[in-house]
């Protein structure tokens, strides 16, 4: 499959460029050239095929010829190693538990998909291969873990000093092996700034090969497409009417799963939300998109003040607001907000949700109040106990730390302070 740029102002690119580059040469994100609906038979017989099977069907379009059939089922089985069930809390409400991979984030399917190309792609190269990522909190773990021991490619990771939780920073600074994490004083925005200028700064690049491992990065974007589809499996029998709520940071699930939705799946409406962090929100209501720096908030991961995956959205509803608007509707909430939800879910449904989760399960009551007949699906991105201190504060009860977590808690943190972007670039060039 080709993929073209979004600022149309760079030649068309394989996937495998595409996954190498990450970004445009014009700092465009790509996109897909072609998308193929699925065939109303997949959808038909969705009951009698497993996980690893529905994906390589649904990914396939957009990976051939350059990972062959069977190299992409074997790297699809390896990626999906975990389950992704949907927990019922009401008739109208459910959530989808994302969390079960290796660093209990969502992101562990597209770094280790990514991770997998990657490794494909470059197991003929000589020189390694950089991949240079920032992170507001879950993307850096899983991308580390994903990456870890991947010959051939080398992880640097950008962190907002303070800004992540104990078990994330844990879980990005323990790993050691091809894992470098920097520490950096500034916000998130700070962090994913830097990672796009050492993009094109040519001083760089010029001396060695880097990637990105955001979900700018193909790769890592659409196989969270996956999500969408293992839910409906779960939920079509019993619901006509599927909603998704997103809690949403750089919008690339949200964004995955409109793809799933382009593919033929039948979901009625997605749900942005989002914490203070409310650009889009905003867009809805006024039409006027006005990226803004970001805040800190309680679900860390989603503070992000110029979403990133924002224009690929754009793309698919061809730039029309009101086509937009008749797909996605978006709520922001405050921190106070977060709170309360996830002391009525653990009240009323006795559920442990995480701050992120919890924004997504106000998505889903202000949608229903309008939509009585919708069954509407939070997406749990992480596990409650990577939030832990909030968490255990808010339900005043002892959360048990799973097997994952307790591995890296006792582990010593190793990182590098960086200030700014000359910091990032002197770092970089001695590594070469
Ligand atoms: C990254 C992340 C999000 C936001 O996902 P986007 O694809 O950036 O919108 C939400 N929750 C958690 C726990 C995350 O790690």
């Amino acid at each position: 499959m080709n993929y073209y740029s979004l600022n149309r102002k760079a030649p068309d690119t394989s996937f495998e460029q595409a996954v190498i580059k990450g970004l445009a040469p014009d700092r465009g994100l790509y996109f897909p050239k072609e998308i193929t609906t699925l065939p109303a038979s997949f959808f038909k017989d969705i009951d009698s095929k497993t996980n690893t099977e529905i994906a390589f069907e649904a990914i396939k379009q957009f990976i051939s010829p350059e990972i062959p059939e069977n190299t992409l089922k074997t790297i699809i089985e390896e990626t999906l190693a975990f389950d992704f069930p949907v927990v019922k809390l009401s008739d109208s409400i459910s959530t989808l538990e994302l969390f079960h991979g290796p660093t209990m984030a969502f992101k562990d399917v597209g770094a280790r998909f990514m991770a997998r190309c990657l490794g494909y792609f470059n197991q003929n190269n000589t020189n390694d291969v950089t991949v240079l990522v920032a992170t507001s909190g879950d993307t850096g773990g899983a991308v580390a873990n994903g990456f870890l021991g991947v010959k051939g490619v080398n992880v640097v990771i950008l962190y907002p000093s303070g800004k992540v939780s104990a078990i994330q920073e844990k879980q990005l600074t323990t790993l050691g092996q091809n894992i470098t994490a920097l520490e950096v004083d500034g916000v998130f925005d700070d962090c994913q700034d830097m990672v796009k200028k050492a993009f094109l700064d040519e001083s760089i690049t010029s001396q060695m090969q880097l990637t990105s491992a955001n979900s700018i990065n193909v790769a890592r974007w659409l196989p969270q497409l996956f999500y969408f589809i293992f839910a409906y499996k779960q939920l079509h029998k019993h619901h006509d009417e599927i909603v998704f709520s997103i809690p949403s940071g750089n919008f690339g699930n949200i964004c995955a799963g409109m793809m799933a939705q382009q593919l033929g799946l039948p979901i009625q409406h997605f749900i942005a939300s989002n914490n203070a962090n409310n650009v889009v929100t905003n867009y809805l209501k006024t039409k006027n998109y006005s990226p803004k720096p970001s805040v800190q908030t309680l679900s860390n991961a989603m503070d992000v003040g110029n979403p990133s995956n924002f224009v690929r959205i754009q793309e698919i509803y061809n730039n029309d607001f009101e086509t937009l608007k008749q797909n996605l509707s978006s709520f922001s909430y405050t921190d106070d907000d977060t709170k309360a939800a996830l002391l009525e879910i653990y009240e009323r449904y006795n559920y442990i949700a995480d701050p992120h989760g919890a924004v997504g399960y106000l998505g889903c009551k202000d949608y229903l109040k309008t939509h009585k007949n919708a069954h509407c699906v939070f997406l749990e991105t992480a596990h409650p106990t990577k939030f832990l201190d909030v968490v255990e504060e808010v339900i005043q009860t002892k959360v048990d730390l799973p097997p994952q977590i307790k591995a890296v808690m006792d582990k010593t943190k190793v990182a590098t302070k960086i200030s700014d972007y000359e910091d990032l670039k002197a770092y970089l060039l001695k590594t070469i």
